[in-house]
């Protein structure tokens, strides 16, 4: 599993993968990369520092992403990321969090004393498809209740039972509302939810412009950042 990364393109940044407490809800229908949590914090620590150890700060941002929020992030890894920050001169982070996590935002931002990007797992504004299919537990009901406290947003595309208009939705949401977003096009996985293979061919015919959109990154595979 590939750990670390550079992205040279839109919003040049390194990206590292580390590894984490079991992510809190842990029960969208369409995830299996929980299973790279774990408990054995020595352990996971040891390898986040690794890994961590190949940030060299080219581009003054770090982003790092787990399996989870960053709030499941053992203590001494984000101790290790500080260091990191300091010692790179790293201006920005980026960090994933779940909306479960909304009113703590801010903690990272005094623990770190960098701005920090927050992406959300949004995965679909519809309400019903988010709650009732994908089992988000992210019970907002408008676009403009997530931008209030989150900058970027990741879609997710591709799904069966999601429908054209669905997307065409999010994407206006996310170009309206929010900086940054991500479109994940839906990979099938070991879950039971399965990618609609007309819907992708669609999608990649009608939004190809995204492809060239400064703002937005869309990976194909879910590797597509160089890690994972
Ligand atoms: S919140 Fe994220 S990591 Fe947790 S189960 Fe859902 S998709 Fe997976």
């Amino acid at each position: 599993m590939e750990r670390y990364s550079v992205i040279t393109e839109k919003n040049r940044r390194e990206i590292v993968l580390l590894r984490a407490f079991p992510c809190a809800w842990g029960k969208c229908t369409f995830c299996d990369y929980i299973e790279d949590n774990g408990r054995d914090e020595e352990e996971m620590v040891r390898q986040n520092r690794e890994v961590l150890s190949r940030v060299t700060g080219e581009y003054g941002v770090l982003e790092a992403i787990n399996s989870g929020s960053c709030f499941e992030l053992p203590r001494a890894t984000l101790e290790d990321i500080r260091e990191i920050v300091d010692e790179k001169k790293i201006d920005r982070l980026i960090f994933e969090s779940h909306w479960i996590y909304r009113k703590r935002l801010d903690e990272m931002r005094e623990f770190f004393g960098i701005p920090v990007t927050y992406k959300i797992g949004v995965e679909t504004f519809d309400y019903d498809f988010r709650e009732k299919v994908l089992n988000k537990h992210a019970d907002f009901r408008r676009p403009e209740e997530v931008a209030a406290l989150f900058d970027s947003i990741c879609l997710m595309v591709g799904i069966e039972g999601q429908t054209k208009d669905m997307i065409r939705n999010d994407i206006s949401a996310m170009k309206k509302y929010f900086k940054h977003g991500t479109v994940n096009v839906f990979n099938n996985n070991s879950t039971p939810i399965r990618r609609d293979e007309e819907l992708v061919r669609w999608f990649m015919e009608e939004y190809r412009w995204l492809l060239d959109d400064p703002d937005v990154e869309v990976l194909y595979e879910i590797t597509d950042f160089g890690v994972g």
